[in-house]
């Protein structure tokens, strides 16, 4: 009878757990370590322990879907030594002004300011040559992976300014669903979320476009000009309820969830929660962090006050050894999928 109650115990503490367990999500692949979606970096990600990976996409001249973070070229490769008269009048080196095989000739490295100082300082400082990736080999490299470790890391790819893409006479939206339907990853059951900051755009693909796949609504803040949406609006409950039609969660800018400054959480979880949406904030930088706070405090309070499901961090090894370290007891709670 007691061993009765203890497995039920177990199993019931298995199932809330593995049903709980917050998702960890590779910003751009390991990019506290590595230049940022290279595949060196998705592989590092995944090799620490990644549920998802990040591909933010932009296209190419050839209408491909390659892994960059902006739809310029000039903060993370020596696009500006290699065609330095291939800029627009603005001055900027656009990915979608080359070709595939031109973007490959590129190097890729850590992510720099415009004038050509490192963003992240301690970050990788080393000079290797490595190189822009396509949708198509993150895809394959994760899929290749997942079938010999026997795992199911999953795929988290953002359609990059919809509308500028339009502008240029290109459907990014379209082109992606494509790639995923060829890959039968544009169904809900698969380890796949596809992000937009764009809630017209994320309307569009439910609805015009007729996607099955997971959708994730980013909130950024208004002034950044990421899309016509309106955030501040956004995070409304009315609007939450909006945006929970369309898509299985957002992802928010953390200090939207958590002011780490006041100390104060905000209702913004707690009203999606209540629409039915899931949370995974972005992004979780442990080397930024105000030096009286540790990155064990900031992650006790995002998973255990805040009630966040998954963050977004360029440091998946330090998430995933918390979530650990709080789950000693529960040494099944990690669940398998
Ligand atoms: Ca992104």
């Amino acid at each position: 009878m007691k061993i009765r109650l203890l497995a039920a115990f177990l199993s019931t503490s298995f199932i809330s757990s593995a049903l709980t367990q917050p998702l960890v999500i590779a910003h751009r692949g390991a990019s506290g370590y590595l230049p940022e979606h290279t595949l060196e970096a998705a592989t590092l990600a995944y090799a620490q322990g990644a549920d998802f990976i990040e591909q933010d996409l932009v296209l190419s001249k050839d209408l491909v879907p390659v892994v960059l973070h902006d739809i310029h070229l000039d903060t993370v490769t020596d696009v500006a030594q290699k065609y330095p008269t291939r800029h627009r009048d603005d001055g900027r080196f656009y990915a979608f002004d080359f070709t595939l095989a031109e973007l490959k000739t590129l190097v890729v490295h850590e992510r720099q300011e415009l004038d050509g100082k490192q963003v992240f300082v301690n970050r990788y400082q080393g000079k290797a040559a490595f190189q822009i990736a396509t949708f198509a080999e993150e895809l394959e490299l994760i899929a290749q992976l997942n079938r010999q470790l026997k795992r199911n890391v999953g795929y988290y790819p953002e359609i990059k300014s919809p509308q500028w893409h339009q502008q240029q006479g290109a459907d990014i939206s379209l082109i992606v669903l494509n790639m995923l339907r060829e890959y039968g990853l544009d169904d809900a059951k698969k380890a796949i979320y596809v992000q937009c900051f764009d809630f017209a755009e994320i309307k569009r693909l439910r609805i015009e476009l007729g996607a099955k796949v997971k959708l994730i609504q980013l909130i950024g803040d208004n002034s950044w000009g990421e899309a016509d949406t309106d955030y501040t609006a956004l995070q409304t409950p009315q609007q939450l309820a909006d945006v929970a039609k369309y898509a299985q969660g957002i992802g928010p800018w953390l200090p939207q969830v958590f002011d780490l400054q006041a100390g104060k959480i905000t209702d913004l979880v707690n009203n999606a929660h209540q629409a039915g949406l899931q949370v995974h904030p972005y992004t979780f930088r442990q080397d930024v962090l105000p030096s009286d706070i540790s990155a064990e405090q900031v992650l006790t309070v995002l998973f255990n006050q805040v009630k966040i499901d998954g963050l977004f961090t360029d440091f998946t090894d330090t998430v995933v050894s918390y979530l650990k370290s709080t789950n000693l007891n529960q040494p099944n709670a990690k669940s398998p999928n």
